[in-house]
């Protein structure tokens, strides 16, 4: 394909937050916005201090709007802290920081929500005040909690887990829901897809739970679309984050191979980093050696754009 052909490819791609922000927004940069949409993992949502915090979206968010925090990889640029500060002092919970210009976004979601709008809707209205063009579509309207089963048993939130526990206890499996069902817009964008990316992001805890909403493995499973992953494992190591030890404890090697055995024949490329070595293709994946360590705006382009011509060599 010419790369005037690979701008006309009606792109997909699939994120949790830090990764998956990160390729996004090379994305963003490549493509024209209206041939981008980025389905976003809301599995790691929840409840606290009553707002609806949805932490994949903000951090997607954040980073297409040019406002995230480039330290943390969440939350905003900028950001000060005087409002978690009397939280603690007051008593309240202060083991999930939000901050003073983040909790903008918490309230005025979560009060769009009280006022009965929908997830995606509220999700529109505050992309286009972070002037954010492709469209940001979150998985589902309804809750999907993601639940972690810890080697003790103990059935844990997500975020209970991942940021008050440090994500230190021990994974036996991650609990999905059975019931979750993707809204009349993610299926559209699945439907008009001709290149579904699957972003760098944590497959257990980020891309699963994507996958595991209703039909949606049902439309990458479908032909011709070119559904291509990235590697969030690098030299047997999460860049960030517990995916490699969760891999480790959930009885895999953690690796580049690995992860793409467990998309199995759901992908048909995928791209892993060229500081691993001696990948081979299986039944017939197409690979793509390439860096994709994203440290900058210009490596998430450069990384996104050799993504898309290897995608677009996929389409049948
Ligand atoms: P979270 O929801 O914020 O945990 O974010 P994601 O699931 O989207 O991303 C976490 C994963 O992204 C981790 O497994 C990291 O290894 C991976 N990751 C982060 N930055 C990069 C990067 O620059 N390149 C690659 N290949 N993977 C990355
Ligand atoms: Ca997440």
């Amino acid at each position: 394909m010419t790369a005037y052909d690979l701008l006309s490819l009606n792109v997909v791609c699939l994120a949790g937050g830090v990764g998956g922000a990160k390729l996004a927004d090379g994305l963003a940069r490549v493509l024209p916005p209206e041939n981008l949409t980025v389905i976003v993992n809301t599995g790691d949502d929840f409840r606290h201090l009553g707002l609806t915090i949805c932490p994949d979206l903000d951090t997607v968010m954040y980073t297409l709007g040019g406002v995230a925090n480039p330290e943390t990889g969440w939350g905003r640029a900028g950001e000060s802290w005087r409002t978690m500060g009397e939280v603690g002092r007051l008593g309240g919970p202060d083991w999930f920081n939000l901050g003073d210009l983040d909790l903008a976004t918490h309230l005025t979601r979560t009060d769009g929500l009280d006022a009965g709008e929908t997830l995606t809707a509220v999700t529109r209205r505050l992309c286009a005040g972070f002037g954010i063009s492709p469209a940001v579509l979150p998985m589902s309207d309804q809750p999907a909690p993601t639940l972690i089963e810890t080697m003790t048993g103990e059935i844990l939130p997500f975020q209970v887990w991942f940021v008050r526990e440090r994500w230190q206890p021990a994974v036996r499996r991650v609990v999905l829901p059975e019931d979750a069902r993707a809204t009349t817009a993610v299926i559209r964008a699945l439907e008009a897809a001709d290149v579904v990316i699957i972003a760098p992001s944590n497959p257990f805890v980020s891309i699963e739970p994507i996958l595991n909403v209703y039909p949606i493995r049902a439309l990458l499973e479908d032909v011709p679309r070119a559904v291509v992953a990235v590697s969030p494992i690098i030299a047997g190591q999460a860049v960030k984050g517990p995916a490699a030890k969760m891999m480790s404890e959930m009885g895999m090697e953690p690796s580049a191979a690995a992860v793409a055995a467990c998309y199995g024949h759901l992908i048909d490329g995928f791209v892993y980093d060229s500081r691993d070595t001696g990948m081979t293709a299986e039944d017939g994946l197409a690979l793509l050696c390439a860096d994709t360590l994203m440290t900058g705006a210009a490596e998430r382009e450069r990384l996104a754009r050799e993504v898309l011509a290897f995608a677009g060599n996929l389409v049948g």
